[in-house]
């Protein structure tokens, strides 16, 4: 499986790290080896002096497709879930300087953990999906997926005029504003709407 990582779809949080807004989809890819499942916890790595958190809906591929249409990119996914990718900024600051690619600041090990995923159609409009997440028990980021810049359904299309998708893979579909540092020893708890979906130790 493969993980596709929407950058860039909430205005507020372009806004707060001066990027221009996007007109089509930016997107990276994390290897399985990022994936942490089961609140395992999340150990900080020593390249690194900056891991920043976002938290980002996840969406969870169920059928192969490539060349999808927009209007039967929901029939691709039929599940949905929380997840955080991990981002070592310092090292992202320095790719971006010298116009290099991002993989080594957003695909390092441990970088994507994810909750378990539940069913699209237990929420009455996935555009109006409310999302965020809490450090230490104060809150940080606060979302909702009809906030985003590009649909579910546009980053599905986009996305698999490139890659083909596959059961299983997995699409981070981007960060609002709040992005934040982490250091050993912090707790963080994603919730979608009322429920705590994702928790994850800093170790
Ligand atoms: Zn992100």
């Amino acid at each position: 499986m493969k993980i596709i990582c929407i950058g860039r779809n909430y205005v507020d949080h372009a806004k707060e790290l001066n990027n221009p807004l996007p007109n089509e989809p930016v997107f990276f890819l994390k290897p399985d080896t990022s994936l942490i499942t089961r609140n395992r916890p999340f150990f900080y790595p020593e390249f690194s002096k900056s891991i920043h958190y976002e938290i980002e809906l996840v969406l969870k591929i169920c059928k192969n497709g490539k060349h999808i249409t927009e209007n039967y990119a929901n029939t691709y996914y039929n599940e949905i879930g929380i997840g955080i990718d991990f981002t070592a900024r310092d090292v992202q600051q320095k790719q971006k300087q010298k116009g290099l690619p991002w993989e080594i600041a957003k695909a390092f090990d441990g970088s994507a953990p994810v909750s378990n995923f539940v069913p699209m159609d237990s929420f009455h409009n996935k555009n109006n999906i409310q999302f965020g997440l809490f450090k230490n028990d104060v809150r940080v980021q606060d979302g909702n997926s009809g906030l985003m810049i590009f649909s579910f359904d546009k980053i599905i299309s986009y996305v698999s005029k490139f890659i083909t998708l596959k059961m299983g893979d997995l699409i981070f579909t981007g960060t609002p504003a709040g992005v934040g540092p982490v250091k050993i020893g912090d707790q963080l708890d994603a919730f979608i709407e009322a429920e705590t979906m994702l928790k994850c130790k800093i170790k």
